[in-house]
């Protein structure tokens, strides 16, 4: 196994589990565990060494969220948001941004945050949050509804339209912005089932002003392709979660069955748990597949878009029958698989919802000859 895979499972054993049985509830900020992760270099997985990273290829970093995953969901959310952003930097940003940014993000001294949806609007270009060319420079104004770790991230990269005064048409641009900005407010962390821990919150933006070198890649650079380039990794980061978090579950039950021998000797409780492990079994191979077509970029989007529903998909089915599988023992907050399950749904939707991908896949399948881009949910919805 890989060593930066290995760190992180020690890490998940030792740190994360007893942190998450530990800490009191509504859990606090986790930054014990996010102080470990910068000490493992988690932060700089996949950023360039010359910026001070680890330059882990895409297959560690997937193996890094699984095992992750299996600690908590929230630390993978939070760690995602970053290496997206320090993705969008490195597709398309200046070198002078990336000088700036890079070296601070690979050792986890700025983390950032991924303001990027908006509810009911799909395609960036319809975004309310919008970038204006104005007299004295530009300004940003826009609400973004959920953002992952928004109260205490030193930076948030803001997917937005972008209006010119002197270019007629709107265009997709990524901004960086201090959150600590006058004309930034970072709202209340939202109530929800799970995912604790780490801040969800809304942001709003008051006509903050900003400059052209806060715009990656400056101003004319194009915002939707660093996004879409960035989506086959996104999906099959989560559905690398999935697996991790599906193994997670499935130990969880086993040691329950070990611990509570009549039960286990039931038929029905042997059937049931074999259904899970099976599905358990195919996405794994449903992740290994897809890993195997990320270099291959007429397939690689697809393949993760999936993916992404398969593993995501699977895991709901786990939970559920792991929850039964422990009766009330289950449902109650202590010890049992309870945590883990109300976290593991909301992979169905983050990133995008299950329906809208297929929806998307099955555009894809119908018209072959437009491409892998043609999965995208925001050009499904432009159309
Ligand atoms: C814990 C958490 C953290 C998050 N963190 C972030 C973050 O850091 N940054 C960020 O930008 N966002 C974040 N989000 C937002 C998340 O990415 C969105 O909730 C997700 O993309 C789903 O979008 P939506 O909520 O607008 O639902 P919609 O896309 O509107 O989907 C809702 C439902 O409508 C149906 N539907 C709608 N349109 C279609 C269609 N065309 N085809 C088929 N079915 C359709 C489907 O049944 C779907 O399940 C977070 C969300 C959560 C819960």
């Amino acid at each position: 196994m890989n060593k930066a895979i290995q760190q992180v499972r020690r890490f998940v054993d030792e740190s994360v589990r007893p942190f998450m049985r530990s800490t009191v509830w509504p859990p606090p900020y986790p930054e014990p565990l996010v102080s470990g992760m910068r000490e493992l270099g988690l932060f700089g997985l996949g950023i360039p060494r010359r910026f001070g990273g680890l330059d882990t290829g895409d297959e560690i970093v997937l193996g890094v969220f699984r095992e992750l995953a299996k600690g908590c969901l929230s630390l993978c959310a939070l760690l995602g948001s970053h290496l997206r952003v320090a993705r969008y930097l490195e597709v398309q940003g200046t070198e002078d941004q990336k000088k700036k940014f890079l070296p601070a993000m690979a050792n986890g001294k700025v983390i950032a945050a991924h303001a990027h949806s908006e509810a009911h609007r799909k395609d960036p270009v319809l975004f309310e949050t919008r970038i204006r060319e104005t007299e004295k420079g530009f300004e940003l104004s826009g609400r973004k509804g959920w953002v992952t770790n928004a109260a205490h991230a030193d930076l948030i990269a803001v997917v937005a339209g972008f209006r010119s005064i002197r270019y007629a048409g709107l265009s997709v641009v990524v901004a960086l912005i201090d959150p600590s900005r006058p004309g930034v407010e970072i709202g209340p962390n939202l109530p929800r089932m799970g995912i604790h821990g780490v801040s969800v919150c809304p942001v709003v933006f008051h006509g903050c002003p900003i400059g052209i070198s806060d715009i990656v890649g400056e101003l004319h650079a194009n915002g939707r392709v660093m996004f879409e380039e960035s989506r086959a990794q996104k999906y099959l980061n989560l559905a690398a979660r999935a697996v991790g978090v599906g193994e997670e579950l499935l130990a969880v039950a086993r040691g329950y069955l070990a611990s509570n021998p009549a039960l286990a000797e039931q038929p029905v409780v042997r059937l049931r748990l074999a259904e899970a492990e099976t599905l358990q079994w195919a996405s794994e191979a449903a992740l290994e597949r897809a890993i195997g077509t990320l270099s291959d970029p007429m397939n690689a989007a697809l393949s993760a878009a999936r993916a992404k529903v398969f593993c995501t998909d699977a895991l709901n089915r786990i939970a559920e029958t792991v929850m039964q599988l422990h009766g009330g023992a289950g449902y109650a907050a202590e010890g049992g698989p309870e945590r883990i399950v109300r976290d593991s749904i909301s992979l169905t939707f983050c990133g995008e919802a299950k329906d809208r991908i297929l929806g998307a896949i099955g555009t894809s399948l119908l018209n072959p000859r437009s491409g892998p881009t043609a999965i995208t949910p925001a050009q499904e919805a432009s159309r």
